[in-house]
């Protein structure tokens, strides 16, 4: 099964991309993620990819298609895989069709997690991160159970920097202006599947099983 994650920054693709993956089995490839681990190895690719992820602006499409074809290259892929932040825009998409064509394969869904932008700021100044393992709380809707620590790992938790309110603002316009137009994109293509991103998120999982059980 492939399965492409769409919705704003902070919609929750990440929470329920992992809640996927590990029900299927199947692999969480999540570009930020990628870029993130990037930064913090200080790699060429982590130097260029943070001038523009601390803007809020997309990373150069070129820095990003080659990166995700190379991991699909990965064993662990081989039963399909679960996109979070990649396709992000037009061209972005058509080089993974072309890619995916290519080999005779296609994407099975794209489940779009709707949020409006009013509980976006919201969502992401309460976000949380783990600088060890990388799993994300929130403050109020799925909080640690010791503040500041991980669940999984023990180590502390983070406010992404880009996740400050002024960042967001212009991820979020951002977003509508580059890759919102993939929802109109893949719905030709008939693979669009809306889910309400405003309930609770163990409510939005059970929402995108019902999807892929049809
Ligand atoms: P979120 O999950 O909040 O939407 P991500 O972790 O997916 O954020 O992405 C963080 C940042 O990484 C983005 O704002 C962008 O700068 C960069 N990025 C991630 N994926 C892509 C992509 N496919 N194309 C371009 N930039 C990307
Ligand atoms: P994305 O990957 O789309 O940027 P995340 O999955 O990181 O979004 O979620 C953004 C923030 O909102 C996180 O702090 C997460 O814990 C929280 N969150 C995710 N889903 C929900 C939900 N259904 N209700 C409330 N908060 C949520
Ligand atoms: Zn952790």
């Amino acid at each position: 099964m492939k399965i492409i994650m769409l919705g704003a920054p902070g919609a929750g693709k990440g929470t329920q991309a992992k809640m996927l993956a590990e029900k299927f089995n199947i692999p969480h490839i999540s570009t930020g993620d990628i870029f993130r681990a990037n930064i913090k190895e200080g790699t060429e690719l982590g130097k260029k990819a943070k001038e523009y992820m601390d803007k809020g602006l997309l990373v150069p499409d070129e820095l990003v298609v080659d990166l995700v074809m190379d991991r699909f290259k990965a064993d662990d892929c081989k039963d399909g895989y679960i996109l979070d932040g990649f396709p992000r825009t037009i061209p972005q998409a058509e080089a993974l069709d072309k890619a995916l064509a290519a080999v005779g394969e296609k994407m099975d869904y794209a489940i779009n997690v709707d949020v409006p932008d009013e509980n976006i700021v919201n969502r992401m100044s309460g976000r949380r991160a783990c600088v060890g393992c990388g799993a994300t709380y929130h403050i109020k809707y799925n909080p640690t159970k010791v503040e500041g620590i991980c669940d999984k790992c023990g180590k502390e938790l983070i406010l992404r920097d880009d996740d400050k309110p002024e960042t967001v603002l212009n991820r979020l316009k951002v977003y509508h202006d580059q890759t919102q137009p993939l929802i109109d994109y893949y719905g030709k293509a008939g693979i669009v599947r809306d889910v309400d991103g405003t309930v609770d998120m163990n409510d939005v999982f059970n929402a995108i099983l019902d999807i892929l059980s049809k």
